[in-house]
């Protein structure tokens, strides 16, 4: 298991997502992210709008999913 923060996905808290994957991790980051803007935190709206448009966008997200997947390589295990 690796883990990284919300922060460390273009979010402003550093709420830690723990995975195998770099997917696994950036599905914890989405839902982190719609889970407390429907609760009313603002901080997270920016980066929720970014994730939202990286989906409607694949071909443009794929440098920041490559990088991200690059990140999470890097780290070391738990
Ligand atoms: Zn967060």
């Amino acid at each position: 298991m690796k883990t990284m923060t919300c922060k460390q996905l273009g979010g402003p808290c550093d709420l830690p997502h723990h995975g195998e994957t770099a997917d696994q991790v950036i599905k914890a980051q989405d839902r982190h992210l719609k889970d407390v803007v429907a609760g009313g935190d603002p901080a997270h709206e920016g980066a929720l709008k970014e994730m939202k448009r990286r989906w409607r966008h694949p071909i443009a997200n794929m440098e920041w999913y490559k990088q991200t997947k690059r990140d999470f390589a890097a780290l070391a295990e738990d």
